[in-house]
């Protein structure tokens, strides 16, 4: 048997976080199994299906590198399927035509609530049997019995089909609904493994019955818990960003994003950190949890740096481009953005940050931290910028090495802390008084910014003096 799973968002809106996990889970599955992994969109609900979260949804796995097998298909465009199997149901009898109208079933739902009683279709029509003349619905019979959930994660649940109501198949305007078109694709796609949030379980009595009727095989079922917020309700938008592209927006790797879903659920041991061939290698629906995982920002932070942290320069600079960018800098075709990369992502949790950062290096001037510049740029160091200008104007290899040597020659001649010489180089060549290590930054910065800016710290301290 080859495994297949699928991922079957409604494109209602964007890829949510928890869509993004059922995705993973489901491609990780397949993976692992050797198996295919599918992609359909369930829009079946036109009104509210829309070509923009298509795209939204699909910009999502891409960003995240969810590659599908199959698809994308679009239940839109199987209608006639749809309807074939639901005519099928009628011939073998487990479909009736019903023919009440939206009114009565509205006015008999109200007399139901009134009085205290389940608002479910009362099945009155399961017994006419001479087709009529009007507008007619089709009604699944839900037969007598009890229908048993065995689910991966959940274990086995049972449903007392009095409880579920002859649902509707196919509408009078012979559009299909919800449940049905899920149970027909499912079945005709050749799904194995159905692994979803748990907020679909009430549906899943319903599809059994239906795949029976329709005499296929049922599906491994998996039911994922929901995703958390901190305060143990469910993850909304007032516990953060929900929405998988407003992580991109600030700045994190898709792959720490990666790593924290896969564990939202799923554990191996204590491990924290995966590559996608370990999670493709470790994955089993056997070590998904039962309970809820809660989402925790912090942790996805950290996860964020550490990758940040291990993706290579040059990698890294493709990377932030696009937030530099963002903040109006010019960083195209600029030959140094690996090193300064390089020198920021020690301290960086964002993409976002790490621009931030380092804007420093690609301003035209510095813009210099008044409490910072008042302190450091004081024209009692100008000897001292002298010095350091004269020493480093000659260096032809200018790298941090070399820079060093000249740096320790300095101190060693004036006796000097290197601390009471780097507090002043930052904030000349930064403006501030926090940065990277001076002498992998001035490496980075290149040699006409660094010599250009110590100059200007010079003039800065001259204008003080002149006062
Ligand atoms: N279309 C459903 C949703 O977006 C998923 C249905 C399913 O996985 O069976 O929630």
């Amino acid at each position: 048997m080859t495994v297949r799973t699928r991922f079957a968002p409604s494109p209602t809106g964007y890829l949510h976080i928890g869509g993004a996990r059922t995705a993973l889970f489901n491609l990780l599955f397949a993976r692992h199994n050797k198996g295919k992994f599918i992609l359909r969109i369930e829009d079946t609900d036109v009104a509210r299906s829309t070509e923009e979260s298509i795209k939204a949804i699909i910009d999502g796995m891409e960003w995240l590198g969810l590659h599908w097998d199959e698809g994308p298909f679009f239940q839109s465009k199987r209608f006639d399927l749809y309807r074939e199997h639901a005519y099928k149901l009628l011939e073998s009898g487990e479909a009736y035509r019903c023919y009440c109208t939206p009114e009565e079933l509205e006015a008999r739902r109200e007399a139901a609530m009134k009085e205290g009683r389940p608002p479910k279709y009362d099945g009155r029509c399961r017994d006419i049997h001479e087709k009529q003349d009007k507008p007619f619905a089709l009604r699944f019979k839900v037969p007598p019995g009890t229908t048993v959930v065995r689910d991966v994660v959940k274990g086995a649940i049972s449903f007392d089909n009095s409880t579920i109501e002859d649902l509707v198949i196919l509408r009078s305007d012979t559009t299909p609904t919800y449940n049905f078109c899920v149970v027909v694709d499912d079945a005709t796609m050749d799904i194995t493994h159905v692994i979803r949030g748990d907020d679909h379980l009430n549906n899943t009595p319903k599809q059994i019955l239906l795949y029976k009727a329709l005499g296929h095989e049922l599906p491994v079922f998996a039911h994922l818990p929901m995703i958390l917020g901190s305060d143990k309700t469910r993850l909304s938008k007032r516990h953060g960003a929900t929405s998988v592209m407003a992580y991109k927006e600030m700045g994190y790797l898709p792959h720490a994003l990666i790593n924290y879903l896969a564990r939202l659920g799923w554990s191996h041991g204590d491990e924290e950190i995966f590559s996608m061939n370990d999670l493709i290698e470790k994955f089993t629906l056997e070590s998904v949890g039962a309970s809820s995982g809660v989402f925790n920002p912090e942790k996805l932070l950290w996860l964020n740096q550490h990758y940040i942290k291990a993706t290579p320069d040059d990698e890294l600079a493709g990377l932030v481009a696009p937030f530099f960018e963002s903040l109006g800098l010019n960083v195209s075709g600029d030959a140094r953005m690996a090193k300064i990369a390089g020198t920021l992502k020690e301290r960086s949790k964002t993409l976002k940050e790490m621009a931030e950062s380092g804007a420093f290096y690609f301003k035209d001037k510095v813009e210099y931290d008044p409490k910072a510049a008042e302190k450091f740029l004081a024209p009692d160091n100008d000897s001292l910028f002298a010095l350091i200008i004269e020493r480093i104007e000659p260096i032809n290899a200018f790298n941090h090495k070399s820079l060093e040597e000249a740096f320790n020659a300095i101190l060693a001649e004036k006796d000097l802390k290197l601390g009471k010489v780097a507090q002043p180089v930052r904030v000349a060549l930064t403006g501030g008084t926090v940065s990277p290590g001076i002498f992998e930054m001035m490496e980075a910065m290149g040699k006409g910014m660094v010599m250009a800016r110590l100059n200007d710290a010079r003039s800065h301290m001259k204008s003080l003096a002149a006062k």
